[in-house]
């Protein structure tokens, strides 16, 4: 048991650049195990969002092809997650329709957070295909 364990370890090392796949389905597997006990992670475009644009994320994965929807307010700035009418914050109608995946790229990026695109997992997909490693 303990040879193989290792003898995988060594191979996953190896050969990180083939396994895309597997280290985002452990990354997912870590923040769901992280969310459960109530730890540092956030899940559905919502709460990553809220997390995201005070820095607070470590590392986003999101679906490969998922399209989230998000809402730019023009008077004040902000950015919500989904198609309010008006904005949340200021209860202006002067808003418009982001990519929020996009959006989110760029705050992270910002923040020196990483994101990892994966491919469907069904899991991921149920929360609203993204979720995030919180840093506190
Ligand atoms: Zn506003």
């Amino acid at each position: 048991m303990f040879s193989t364990h290792k003898c995988n370890t060594i191979l996953t090392k190896n050969a990180s650049y083939y396994q895309q796949p597997a280290l985002e389905e452990r990354l997912w597997e870590q923040i769901k195990g992280a969310y459960l006990r109530g730890g540092r992670a956030v899940v559905g475009p919502e709460d990553v969002l809220k997390a995201a644009a005070v820095g607070r994320v470590e590392k986003m994965i999101v679906t490969r092809d998922a399209k989230l929807a998000g809402l730019r307010c023009r008077a004040c700035e902000n950015l919500s997650a989904g198609t309010p009418e008006t904005c949340p914050v200021c209860g202006a109608d002067d808003v418009f329709k982001v990519d929020l995946i996009n959006e989110l790229v760029e705050l992270l990026a910002a923040t020196s957070a990483e994101t990892e695109f994966a491919d469907p997992i069904p899991g991921l997909s149920e929360v609203g295909d993204v979720a995030a490693l919180l840093r506190y």
